[in-house]
């Protein structure tokens, strides 16, 4: 994807100066090349953070992540202000949390979404009232229920009817106010990447499905549904220790092509009229999901927050008008669209290996100190990314490369296919775009590689704010029984 010499751009990009994309997408707003050819972070260079910090080392563009939270917050703000809509937006933090980091999206505006007891602690630690967050997770733990009880998160998210009894039964045996719950549920709208696509039944383990028995979503009169997810509301509604707070719906991940939000949307407005036809109970909010899509590879265009945020709230307005309910609250849960853009991974080059193909071809392995415990996204998903020499910038003539980890495993894949300056050579700095979101979360411990340090770097300065591990935090664990 990187522009080669002589291609159609004609841009500066050519062999007279090597192969780079610095600045622009997928690059956070704060990564530039300096006069020297090398690569700075918000005013650090790259060879002083890999002094000092060491790599692998993930290096998050603190500013970056601030605006795009708070462009969010604006974008949806304003669009839903247009309908007469309120919106709360909530950083998924399965995507990164750390403590700075859920400090930060708290100030730029934003709630926090967890997925799990560590989750919530982080945000708790980090000074988010337990009233700005949420607990999701298909099989919360007992202790996980309590922890979200004990801190009044402003609502769980409830993925099932037995786990509607057990918080309820929970609430009941602690006594206190009602927990404010949303219902998860399944539109039938799959989402991610460039098109959505709709089916009745989801063979998958989240939510509880819209789809009546008889009829259609769509069609179907109040008294009439069955679905799994009328069930579940009418089971909150049943339970004096739980308030109905609203529906939930997530629709995917990566997503670039907005209409499935619109579609999503319209069903669970639908299910909410039949709900307050049938009970009485207009329940005040509905939860859109995340999943809004970004730039992985120079030349992908990113979901653009105002677009969207447009497109949806005209969308929503049509459809409560057709239900002829009122608008509900609105929350969203951007993740990725928050942090991914604002992270790199810096590594070092090691070994350089070509490898002859077919055809009279070769390709490049270039191995760094990381891989699959850092980033499994590529091995996991097959997920692309975009890599470049960062510590200086090469005039040889770019060749095809794939960028490998250290792990023992073929498919340990950093970045797939990208053209590298040919003279690439042990102890070159690269960096990897985007890998701010569900990188250092994913980490493992395969072949017992250390996780990298987090890096927050602003104003010229780095800091870390996840260290890096050691083998002696390895070893702590190992009990030697
Ligand atoms: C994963 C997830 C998100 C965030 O998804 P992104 O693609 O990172 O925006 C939001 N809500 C729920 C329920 C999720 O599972």
């Amino acid at each position: 994807m990187t522009t080669a010499p002589g291609s159609a751009s004609g841009s500066a990009v050519g062999s007279a100066v090597g192969v780079t994309t610095i600045p622009g997408e997928p690059w956070s707003t704060g990564v530039e090349r300096g006069a020297d050819g090398a690569v700075r972070v918000a005013g650090v260079d790259v060879r002083a953070l890999a002094a000092e910090h060491g790599t692998p080392a993930y290096v998050l563009d603190e500013q970056d992540l601030r605006t795009r939270a708070r462009t969010y917050r604006r974008a949806f703000t304003e669009a839903f202000a247009e309908i007469g809509a309120g919106v709360d937006v909530y950083y998924a933090g399965k995507a990164f949390l750390s403590v700075a980091v859920a400090r930060w999206v708290h100030e730029e505006g934003l709630r926090v979404d967890t997925a799990s007891g560590g989750e919530l602690a982080v945000a708790l630690r980090a000074g988010v009232p337990g009233a700005e967050i949420g607990l999701h997770g298909n099989n919360k733990s007992d202790g996980e229920i309590a922890a979200a009880l004990d801190a009044g998160v402003g609502r769980i998210i409830v993925d099932s009817l037995v786990e509607i009894e057990r918080v309820a039964d929970a609430v009941a045996a602690r006594g206190g106010a009602p927990a404010p719950v949303m219902v998860r549920v399944t539109t039938g709208v799959h989402a991610g990447g460039h098109e959505y696509i709709s089916t009745a039944h989801e063979d998958q383990k989240f939510g509880l499905s819209l789809a009546p028995s008889r009829g259609t979503a769509d069609t179907v009169a109040a008294a009439d549904d069955d679905s799994p997810a009328m069930t579940a509301l009418l089971a909150v509604v049943a339970r004096p220790e739980l308030r109905l707070l609203g529906i939930h719906s997530h629709i995917g991940s990566q997503i670039l092509d907005p209409s499935g939000f619109a579609v999503a949307a319209r069903a669970v407005l639908a299910l909410r009229a039949r709900l307050a036809a049938r009970t009485g109970v207009l329940v005040e909010e509905v939860d859109l999901g995340g999943g809004y899509g970004i730039a992985y590879l120079p030349g992908e265009v990113a979901l653009d927050a105002d677009r969207i945020a447009k497109e949806v709230a005209a969308s929503v307005e049509r459809s409560a008008a057709e239900v002829g309910t009122d608008l509900p609250r609105f929350s969203i849960e951007p993740g990725r669209a928050i942090v991914g853009p604002a992270g790199l991974t810096l590594y070092s080059v090691g070994t350089v290996k070509p490898v002859r193909l077919d055809e009279g071809r070769t390709r490049l392995y270039v191995s760094v100190d990381g891989g699959m415990s850092d980033n499994i996204r590529p091995a996991l998903y097959g997920a692309q990314y975009h890599a470049e020499v960062v510590g200086r910038l090469s005039t040889a003539e770019p060749v095809l490369a794939r960028v490998v980890g250290k792990h023992c495993e073929s498919g340990d894949i950093v970045v797939h296919e990208v053209h590298l300056p040919g003279d690439v050579r042990a102890g070159d700095l690269l960096a990897v775009a985007a890998t701010g979101a569900y990188g250092r979360s994913m980490a493992s411990n395969y072949n017992l590689l250390t996780r990298p340090p987090v890096v927050a770097v602003r104003e010229g300065a780095s800091r870390v704010l996840v260290r890096r591990e050691t083998v002696d935090d390895l070893l702590a664990l190992d009990t030697d029984a």
